[in-house]
């Protein structure tokens, strides 16, 4: 009997949003299906994404990076030495997984993959497109819940892979709990500012541990029994000693380094004064559209102020209020 693969495909609503906008269908529907995915992985042009320690493979790295992925019908070794397999999805009839070799050496990676290197995927993901991007960071992220969720949270017990990778399950009778993939969510946003004369203003921070000169938007998690507006609010307090209102949701990225959402907001000063949490970061200012313009670049070496980095719903918070208030 045909059936139908997965959901209707809703649009992103922000295609430029790195790491997010993928076309794969996760197939929720299917994962249920041993048999389905069995013969989705056996068959011959299904593709395998292989990780390593948390770093995707890719092809070109010094001059022209794109991700690697293998054919199946290449793959056998790469299945054999994986300790964990999860299907990511399908696009048409052709299904991907993702599948975990860490338990070896870098060389015998290697050599399993052929060609190319594992790298940090923020490496370069700003020179990604949007399909390969958002499938490399949902592979990662799904190996590093299963990589920190090998045993139960309840009993202790060793956990084991179901449902296409998509739930663990405890191996104790007594017990049997099941744990789902998990994303923290963390709330990131702008704090704008507007003097009763002068330019509009927003508020960016530094954490001590980054390279020299880089600033971004104020971020954090979010803590049980608070909406994520009361988190919004709590950061930029404990942070920077701004009162703030008017937070208002702008868009979302998945973040999995290691494993987070980042819920991007703008939110408006009520208190401009900043006495900063040392603890947590080094400086926080306000700066106008002509300071951040002569901003450089994220990493770069030179004396300047640097913006977040590109790849980053950061950068995207700032760039899209630029664009509102017309600079
Ligand atoms: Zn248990």
């Amino acid at each position: 009997m045909p059936r139908a693969l997965g959901y209707a495909k809703l649009a992103p609503m922000k295609p430029f949003i790195r790491y997010a906008g993928g076309d794969l269908d996760r197939a929720g529907l299917f994962r249920k299906d041993e048999a389905w995915i069995l013969e989705k992985l056996a068959h011959p042009e299904s593709q395998i994404v292989p990780v390593w320690r948390s770093m995707n493979l890719v092809d070109n790295l010094a001059s022209a990076p794109a991700t690697r992925l293998v054919a199946r019908a290449d793959a056998n070794d790469i299945l054999d030495n994986a300790h964990q397999v999860t299907l990511l999805g399908v696009a048409g009839e052709v299904a991907y997984f993702a599948a975990d070799i860490s338990l070896l050496d870098e060389e015998p990676a290697l050599q399993l993959v052929h060609q190319g290197q594992f790298v940090d995927l923020r490496q370069v993901g700003p020179l990604l497109g949007t399909e390969e991007s958002a499938l490399m960071a949902h592979a990662r992220g799904m190996l590093f819940w299963h990589q920190k969720h090998q045993h139960c949270g309840v009993c202790g017990a060793p956990t084991k892979s179901h449902e296409g990778g998509h739930m663990r399950r405890c191996t104790s009778t007594e017990c049997g709990a099941p744990t789902f993939p998990r994303t923290d969510p963390a709330v990131i946003m702008l704090i704008t500012h507007q003097p009763a004369a002068g330019p509009a203003q927003c508020l960016l921070g530094r954490q001590s541990i980054w390279p020299a000169g880089n600033y971004s938007t104020l971020a954090g998690f979010v803590e049980p029994g608070e909406s994520l507006e009361e988190a919004v609010a709590r950061e930029v307090f404990e942070e920077a000693g701004i009162r703030i209102k008017n937070v208002t949701y702008q868009a979302s990225q998945p973040w999995p380094f290691p494993a987070s959402i980042m819920l991007g907001f703008w939110g408006e000063a009520i208190t401009t004064d900043i006495k900063i949490d040392d603890y947590e970061i080094e400086d926080a200012q306000w700066f106008n559209a002509v300071d951040l313009r002569r901003f450089g670049e994220w990493g770069d070496d030179d004396d300047k102020k640097h913006l977040p980095r590109k790849d980053s719903i950061a950068r995207f918070l700032i760039e899209t209020w630029l664009t509102k208030i017309g600079v």
